[in-house]
């Protein structure tokens, strides 16, 4: 028992006990023992109304000096609540903080709560994208961001990646979105101004645009001599080689030209046609047809699961498959293979490019679809390629709403696999494998 308690339990029972000996002494033991007691009783009842009036007062002055009960309370009281004082000032302090470097922020941020309804917003969010920080308060985003594709984006639920919105204040203003969920149902939208980065990268795109147009011109002017010269029988013979080196390198300067072309055409556009249906079991047995080569060349299969079709540009989806399979026979020996195929899962559906070459190590792969990267530069510019190939594949697929998925074992072959979204098939007729050979 603590010291507190049985020193409250002895005054107790000696006032009773005092009570009583008085009583006995007049014969009223009694009477002496329920006096006692009322006494007990009202100093506890004063006690109590002073604690009660100094909790009102909010100042325990001296009462919570001394070793009673009730002083004790007094003073673990006045310390709580010291503390709670103190706990509420951190708070204050650090929610100012919170807010002061919030504001402070370059990017907007917006709390939601899990219906995307406005909680708070700080002050970038006001200057970017129009956020009013009390009136919008309850509102749902998109009643203030209310363009169509960020609609799309709450929707779909899928906040990995962020969105690209026109802003809503600036007429050539662009905005990056995204969705940052945490705790329990709540949701951060981060916004960030890329206006300058957009700007940058169309003026990027317009340069190489605009510099592979100017030396278009000049380039065809010199391949038609190079022509006329490499046919002509009065050049001498010591001339003839230079000029089947010069037309070569010529037709490789037209084909990087065309690609960079091509790049910029992809970058500057929006995304693939929806209305315009692709029958790709039909394209890939095209590109089997047109670019099976001699018999040095690995032998091409096509394997159809599926003759479904996918909505998309079918001259896209045509240079995709071109640009896949003539890397394919390009890294694949004449006693390979290389398979063609195109199928619909539960998932996504396939058109997958696979062959039994040479292959490519992994720490290569991450790097294979930026511009101008080649494994082996030397033996890629040897068999006319250009390295941008699988740059121009990429931005193909981003125009479908597709991933590419490149597996590879050195030695023994690779597989290229584009992974397009099922919202992109048109008609799905499963047939049964057939190679349209
Ligand atoms: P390139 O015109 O050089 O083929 P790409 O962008 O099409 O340019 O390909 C980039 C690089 O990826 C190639 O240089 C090559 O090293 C590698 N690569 C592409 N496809 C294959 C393949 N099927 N097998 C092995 N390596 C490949």
């Amino acid at each position: 028992m603590s010291k507190v308690r049985r020193q409250l339990l002895i005054g107790h029972l000696l006032v009773l006990g005092a009570g009583a000996l008085i009583g006995w002494v007049y014969g009223e033991t009694a009477t002496g023992l329920l006096v006692a007691a009322l006494i007990a009783l009202g100093w506890q009842l004063r006690q109590l109304l002073r604690f009660e009036a100094a909790i009102r007062s909010h100042s325990f002055g001296s009462l919570k000096y001394g070793d009673s009960v009730w002083s004790q309370m007094y003073s673990r009281f006045s310390y709580q609540r010291q503390r709670a004082r103190e706990y509420r000032k951190n708070y204050r302090r650090l929610l100012k903080e919170v807010r002061k470097s919030t504001n402070a922020m370059p990017d907007g941020g917006i709390v939601l709560n899990q219906d995307f309804e406005i909680v708070l917003c700080n002050k970038a969010a006001q200057r970017l994208a129009g956020f009013r920080r009390k009136k919008d308060r309850g509102q749902r985003v998109d009643n203030i961001l209310r363009d169509p594709a960020f609609g799309a984006y709450l929707k779909s639920g899928d906040f990995a990646d962020g969105i690209e919105i026109g802003s809503p204040l600036t007429e050539n203003g662009w905005l990056l979105c995204r969705i940052v969920p945490y705790g329990a149902d709540q949701m951060l939208l981060l916004i960030q101004d890329i206006t300058e980065r957009r700007r940058l990268s169309a003026m990027r795109r317009e340069f190489v645009a605009n510099a592979s147009h100017e030396l278009r011109s000049p380039l065809t002017v010199v391949s038609g001599y190079l022509d006329t010269l490499v046919d002509d029988s009065e050049v001498p013979d010591a001339w003839r080689k230079p000029f089947e080196q010069m037309r070569l390198q010529t037709t490789r300067m037209n084909n990087i030209v065309a690609e960079l072309l091509e790049l910029s055409r992809l970058e500057g556009a929006g995304a693939a046609p929806t209305d315009e249906i692709v029958d790709v079991c039909g394209s890939l047995t095209a590109a089997r047809k047109s670019m099976q080569g001699s018999d040095g060349s690995a032998s091409v299969e096509v394997e159809c699961a599926t003759r479904a079709q996918l909505t998309g540009s079918t001259a896209e989806i045509k240079s995709l498959i071109d640009n896949l399979l003539s890397n394919a026979l390009r890294y694949t020996p004449s006693d390979g293979s290389i398979v063609l195929s195109w199928r619909v899962d539960d998932d996504a559906a396939r058109l997958s490019v696979s062959d039994t070459g040479i292959g490519i190590e992994e720490e290569h792969i991450p790097r294979l679809t930026e511009r101008f990267f080649r494994v082996d530069p030397g033996r890629s510019r040897e068999q006319g390629g250009v390295g941008l190939g699988l740059a121009i594949v990429k931005h193909i697929l981003e125009r479908h709403d597709a991933n590419l998925v490149i597996e590879s074992t050195p030695g023994h072959g690779s597989r290229f696999t584009c992974l397009f979204p099922l919202s992109r098939i048109a008609v799905a007729e499963p047939v049964s494998i057939a190679d349209d050979s």
